[in-house]
């Protein structure tokens, strides 16, 4: 099994690298933030948000698809519903939640097994989920730099979102559950200035060292 760990902060660029490396490498993707934006829009729907623990059992039983053709929870597209503002803004709280991780945790590593590996982003990926992955990666850009991606993307003003975005990152990297952090053994890619082939470039690069012989410099 083949497994490429991409973590970093919202808006260093995981997504768009994560499916073009994997399209490179005959790979499968997975957005593990869809996972997490996926379960929001249910508990949403049901209004159990407020409500640890049935978001957590909700999370053991919903009916989640998270794939390149779209996100499907209980049967519903959710595909533009889980990028909403409303979403966005709660699904921290529930990534937070332990019992939501463990399962989304154990959905994930089930994923990869069904698929032989693939390139998987998120914020724990590296840290808790294949801590043995062949390639871990942190990606990472300066706070205005991902604003302003987030901004192209999505619209509205990028001072806001840089505070949004900033706000975020702050609480997934101080839960007490699977924070977000560079793991033992990630390579940092600050994406900033960088184009997508650049970026690219530079983890093939990666991957290609990883693979050399440990003592080919002393040849
Ligand atoms: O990547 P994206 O911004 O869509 O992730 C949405 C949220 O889901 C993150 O801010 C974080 O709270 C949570 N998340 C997580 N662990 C992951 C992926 C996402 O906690 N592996």
């Amino acid at each position: 099994m083949r497994v490429i760990a991409i973590d970093g902060p919202a808006g260093a660029g995981k997504s768009t690298i994560a499916r073009a490396l994997a399209a490179r490498l005959g790979l499968r993707y997975l957005d593990t933030g869809a996972m997490y934006r996926a379960l929001t829009f249910a508990a949403m729907r049901r209004d159990v948000l407020d409500d640890a623990s049935a978001v957590a059992e909700l999370a053991a039983r919903v009916v989640l698809h998270v794939g390149d053709d779209g996100v499907v929870v209980d049967g519903i597209d959710a595909t533009a519903a889980i990028r909403s503002p409303e979403v966005t803004r709660e699904v921290s709280r529930v990534a937070a939640n332990g019992a939501v991780r463990a399962e989304m945790v154990t959905r994930q590593r089930a994923w990869a097994a069904e698929h032989g590996g693939g390139v998987i982003e998120g914020r724990d990926i590296a840290s808790v989920v294949f801590p043995d992955a062949e390639l871990k990666l942190y990606l990472t850009a300066s706070p205005r730099v991902r604003a302003e991606r987030r901004v192209a993307e999505a619209g509205g003003d990028v001072d806001e979102m840089e505070r949004a975005i900033a706000a975020r990152d702050e609480y997934d990297s101080s839960r007490a559950h699977s924070p977000l952090v560079q793991a033992d053994g990630s390579h940092v890619v600050d994406t900033t200035g960088l184009g997508i082939d650049e970026v690219l470039a530079t983890i093939e690069a990666m991957l290609v060292a990883e693979h050399a012989p440990a003592d080919e410099g002393l040849r």
